[in-house]
């Protein structure tokens, strides 16, 4: 007899004589009924042991943990809660779990216990739940684009390329590290390194997509990049999965229309297909700010903030009126601000951005055109600009509890004016040569942007540290698993 999964079982609109579920027990109760959870939904299927006629010996064996498989009849249930329960017939305790030291005890764990455990925390209701949103979220990426006529493309993991600029790099080597060969001026010999040059892992997928949106038009990427940042914040991941589309002949607007739809389709595709698993989340967000200070409790439940960020547009506003806004604002004049707003030219830190988004503006932020000598080498001067204050078409993307989702622009498209760029800030273009190229053969406006996928997640779920919302982080001192 094939098993049927638990989310099948519930949405039966019929009773049934004889079923077969397969699971593992979340809790026994009475010696008589099982929370059996499959992982194909939050919701657990609850089956009735007919106690009197079981052995005692197997009785014992379910314990939280086990795995068992269950035959029986899906009747109607009498308990409150649930629809359907099974009448069990026959138990086969699958595998064992020895319920003294099973880690996930049916009881509150810190989400700190949970990350030291991420083996076994997807068997709680919360991961559970995380893991299925985030799922559901990667495949909505997919369509997104895919109905759209995007291409996806898998951009190198291991690159040659030094100079991508988004961060600090992993370095990959097959030298022995113990023995490094070394050339006649006693640096290391790349030479005899396993690619015959200096590799690392990649940061971002962006100057390759370029290459292909100059011929397939729109494309995207969906896979992960490694930054050896060490900041050991809730929002900065090691490892961490990057959506980056690039799109030709599209400019600074047509990039930020394109990201705020995108964004929006993504949230309206996981409340449409999460509903159980984020209606437990918004439970579980309410739990645990009943212990925080009112002022630092959300002001919206989580289906609501997922809402409301479908209902209301991102407002767009430049990086210079945002100086104006944060160099008036009363942290700054009270001297709250870590950083203190002075001057235009000054790099926005989370502190600022989160006080945009999060007391001024109240709802997600586009914030475009930056100083450039803050800003990637490839984004597009702005024509007419002040000598001295300069701004490039970079836009990022700011959201409440987040800060920073998205950063991206539109890309300077003008071979001499990349090459001038390039030259000023010591990017080698030999080494990019492949880059310009770009450039030199029917260049034209493009932009794109990269949504970090793990700081979306976690807007989704309500979660707030990005170790949760990956199945195995990966940060400063920490590759467990
Ligand atoms: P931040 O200022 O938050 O470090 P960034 O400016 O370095 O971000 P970009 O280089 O523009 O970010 O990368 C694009 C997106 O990737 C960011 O908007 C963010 O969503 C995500 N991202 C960047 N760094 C990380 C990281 N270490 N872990 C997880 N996501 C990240
Ligand atoms: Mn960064």
């Amino acid at each position: 007899m094939k098993h049927t999964k638990v989310r099948d079982l519930l949405n039966s609109t019929t009773t049934l004589q004889e079923v077969n579920a397969k699971g593992w027990v979340r809790t026994f109760r009475n010696n008589q009924f099982i929370a059996l959870n499959d992982g194909s939904t939050i919701n657990n299927i609850q089956c009735v042991v007919d106690f009197e006629n079981t052995p005692e010996e197997t009785l014992k064996r379910i314990t939280t943990g086990a795995a068992v498989s269950v035959i029986g009849t899906l009747v109607e249930s009498k308990g409150a809660g649930q629809k359907y329960e099974i009448q069990v017939s026959k138990l086969e305790i699958l595998g064992d779990s020895d319920a003294e030291k099973f880690p996930m005890q049916p009881k509150k764990h810190s989400l700190e216990f949970l990350r030291e455990n991420a083996h076994l925390r997807v068997r709680t209701n919360a991961f559970g739940a995380i893991m299925r949103v985030r799922s559901v979220l990667s495949y909505a990426v997919h369509k997104y684009f895919q109905d759209k006529g995007f291409v996806y493309v898998n951009t190198p993991i291991i690159t040659g390329a030094d100079a991508e600029g988004a961060g600090e790099m992993f370095q990959v080597t097959s030298l022995p590290l113990d023995n490094l060969p070394k050339n006649e001026e006693g640096n290391i010999d790349f030479k005899k390194d396993f690619f015959g040059k200096h590799t690392n892992l990649t940061v971002s997928g962006q100057l390759e997509g370029e290459t292909f949106a100059m011929a397939l038009g729109q494309i995207y990427t969906f896979g992960p990049t490694f930054r050896a940042e060490n900041s050991n914040t809730s929002r900065h991941l090691a490892e961490f999965w990057m959506i980056e589309p690039e799109v030709a002949f599209n400019n600074l607007d047509d990039n930020m229309d394109l990201a705020e739809d995108f964004i929006q389709y993504v949230i309206k595709y996981a409340l449409d297909h999460c509903g159980d698993d984020l209606k437990f989340l918004e439970g579980r967000l309410l739990e645990e700010e009943k212990s925080k200070p009112q002022a630092e409790r959300s002001e919206m439940a989580l289906l609501e903030k997922l809402n409301f960020v479908l209902d209301n547009n991102f407002k767009r506003v430049s990086y210079t009126e945002a100086i104006d806004i944060l160099r008036d604002s009363t942290p700054n004049k009270k001297k709250k601000f870590q950083y203190l707003i002075n001057e235009w030219g000054a790099d926005l830190q989370s502190e600022h951005e989160r006080y945009l988004v999060e007391k001024h503006f109240k709802c997600p932020v586009i914030l475009y055109d930056y100083p450039a000598n803050i800003k990637a080498f490839y984004m597009r001067l702005n024509d007419n600009t002040e000598p001295g204050r300069e701004t490039v078409r970079a836009m990022d993307i700011l959201f409440p509890g987040i800060g920073e989702i998205v950063g991206g622009s539109e890309r300077e498209e003008r071979y001499d004016v990349l090459v001038q760029k390039m030259e000023a800030l010591g990017i080698d273009k030999e080494e990019l040569y492949w880059y310009l190229d770009t450039r030199r053969f029917g260049s034209a406006t493009h932009a794109g942007f990269g949504l970090g996928f793990e700081r979306l997640v976690l807007f989704v779920t309500g979660m707030t540290n990005i170790r949760d919302v990956i199945p195995f982080p990966r940060t400063p001192g920490s590759a467990e698993f």
